[in-house]
């Protein structure tokens, strides 16, 4: 298990302007520059992965380092894998602390987008450390509860494969299988040779965190029912 603290995450101005959609009237009563400083000292983001091997496939079921996942996409994408990198990812709670005490919905708006970038930079850092370390090309990843295929209650034995998360980096899972604190990502990387994202399999409409288009033929390949 490898721990990465202090992450290096970027918030960049023009980057925070168009997730805020500010446009000029609105950049100029609000002070960018302080949001961003303001957000960075409530950040430390912290990450851990675990260098995994698969032991056995089966239908639908991929087991990694003894643990069994039951997912038919998981599966299918791990089809000619046999290491993979299950990871968490934190930026920790004073941010989301902050923002929820703020009494200010547009100052609580702001401060979980910054968060939000702030997660995603550090999963983007995650993903260029396993590829320069491990000499790969090209990583995909998914995330339980992302994909009906994959339900969140997976989300346990993910964590399975870790130990003491709480003192390692501040995260815990609750009953309900969420996070704390909730800017925070769990899931796996794995090698591949095509670009793999799981909102590719997601008809969800106006979903401000897609990544990809949906892929009605792409849910055909997988054999997933209709959603
Ligand atoms: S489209 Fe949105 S809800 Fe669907 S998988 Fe992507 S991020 Fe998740």
């Amino acid at each position: 298990m490898k721990v990465l603290d202090n992450v290096p995450f970027r918030l960049n101005l023009e980057e925070v302007k168009r997730e805020l959609r500010l446009n000029k009237k609105k950049s100029s009563s609000i002070n960018v520059q302080e949001l961003i400083k303001e957000a960075e000292s409530l950040i430390r983001a912290r990450s851990v992965y675990r260098v995994s091997y698969i032991d056995k496939k089966g239908k639908d079921i991929v087991r990694i380092n003894g643990v069994a996942f039951s997912s038919r996409v998981l599966r299918v994408n791990l089809e000619k894998v046999e290491r993979v990198f299950p990871y968490i990812i934190t930026i920790g709670k004073e941010l989301e602390d902050k923002a929820s005490q703020s009494g200010d919905l547009l100052k609580q708006f702001y401060l979980e987008t910054l968060g939000d970038m702030a997660l995603y930079s550090s999963m983007q850092h995650l993903e260029k450390h396993l590829k320069s370390q491990y000499g790969l090309d090209k990583l995909a990843n998914m995330n339980p509860g992302s994909l009906k295929d994959w339900p969140i209650t997976e989300q346990k034995l993910l964590f399975s494969l870790f130990q003491d998360m709480e003192g390692q980096i501040g995260v815990k899972l609750t009953e309900n299988m969420l996070m704390i604190p909730r800017k925070s990502i769990s899931g796996i990387y794995f090698p591949t040779e095509v670009n793999f994202f799981s909102c590719q399999l997601c008809s969800r409409e106006r979903c401000q965190a897609r990544k990809a288009p949906y892929d009605k033929n792409l849910r055909e390949k997988y054999r997933l029912d209709d959603e």
